[in-house]
């Protein structure tokens, strides 16, 4: 196969092409010096498309189970019937990455293959703690070129490989009526607060308006609710359709309630992360002593990435200089 001529695949990947956007997931994975090389030019390309469009980058969280696959699959229609472009990236903690194939049956949806606005795709973490891995950070920028909206799907609550915050505009915490777990981890601070409250399956529990009053009293207990925050709680059943509207309304809502800038400052602080993630783990924490330690690390790849440098050439200069 020819190598992708990064310019050219940047075009068809904005251009929401299929087969360019597969090709693109596999090239920003793809380890081998030269395609490296291609990937980082495909990726700054893409970043500046991103940036040119209004776009929204959802994550939908929470334990295994709740609906979140189903959920993410009923809020996309939804979207679509509005005229909105959808990528789905389910993140999958525990499948191990099939050589590229599209993993499509881990998201439970339907959706029609030959829906140019609609694409989904399962990608694996790399296992790796405290934060996403390279892979994931990059196939939602892949996605978030090709369209409007990104919904990132991740598994985990509390200790989570996969920190869903590093890559989107919006978290959303899914749960359901008498899960307890989800709202102890808001309680003990071992979770981030979310943007918003999801408890899916009210159509299964007859005591779903307690479950309501539960999570609305927990909310107060750590802050959430009251002093200019609250998070909002939307019911839903994401099989029967009940509370789609309402939750793709409020999305959409958010974001446009949002500033360009102060979404643009919270994608660069994933960067920063993402930066710092693929540095450590090619050079690992010496890497970092010699250029003056985390702190002055961290700075300074704020620093240039505000500046405009990608993470994955950043990352690269920066180790030619630890090596140095
Ligand atoms: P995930 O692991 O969080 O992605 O959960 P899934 O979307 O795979 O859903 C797990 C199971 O719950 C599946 O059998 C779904 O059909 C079912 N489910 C999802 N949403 C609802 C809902 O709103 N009501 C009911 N009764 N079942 C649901």
């Amino acid at each position: 196969m020819p190598l992708p001529e990064p310019e050219h695949l940047a075009a068809s990947v904005i251009a929401a092409d299929k087969a360019a956007i597969a090709a693109a997931l596999n090239l920003v994975e793809d380890r081998r010096p030269g395609m490296r090389v291609l990937a980082a030019a495909l990726l700054a390309r893409l970043s500046a498309a991103e940036r040119a469009r209004a776009g929204h980058r959802i994550g939908l969280t929470g334990p295994p189970g709740v609906g979140k696959s189903t959920l993410a699959g009923a809020v996309a229609r939804e979207l679509r019937v509005c005229g909105r472009t959808v990528g789905i990236l389910a993140v999958d903690p525990s499948s191990p990455r099939s050589g590229g194939a599209l993993l499509g049956d881990r998201v439970r949806m339907d959706f029609d293959p030959a829906d140019g606005g609609l694409f989904v795709r399962s990608v694996a973490t790399a296992g790796r703690r405290g934060g996403l891995s390279h892979g994931s950070h990059a196939a939602v920028l892949v996605l978030a070129a090709a369209y409007e909206i990104v919904i990132v799907e991740t598994t985990g609550v509390g200790q989570s490989e996969t920190d869903v915050e590093d890559v989107v505009d919006t978290v959303v915490l899914v749960v359901q009526p008498g899960s307890g777990d989800a709202i102890q981890f808001l309680k003990a601070g071992i979770m981030e607060i979310p943007d918003l409250l999801v408890v899916n399956k009210v159509d299964r529990e007859a005591s779903a308006g307690r479950a309501f009053a539960d999570l609305e009293a927990a909310l107060a207990t750590v802050g959430a609710v009251g002093a200019g925050r609250a998070v909002p709680v939307v019911c839903a059943s994401a099989t029967e359709g009940t509370g789609v509207a309402d939750l793709t309304d409020r999305l959409e809502g958010r974001r446009a309630a949002m500033s360009q800038e102060s979404v643009d400052e919270r994608r660069l602080n994933g960067a920063v992360r993402w930066t710092l993630g693929l540095f450590a783990t090619r050079f690992g924490e010496h890497g970092a002593e010699v250029l003056g330690g985390e702190a002055r690390l961290r700075e300074r790849v704020t620093t240039e990435l505000r500046a405009g440098a990608t993470p994955l050439v950043l990352a690269e200069q920066l180790g030619a200089e630890a090596a140095r």
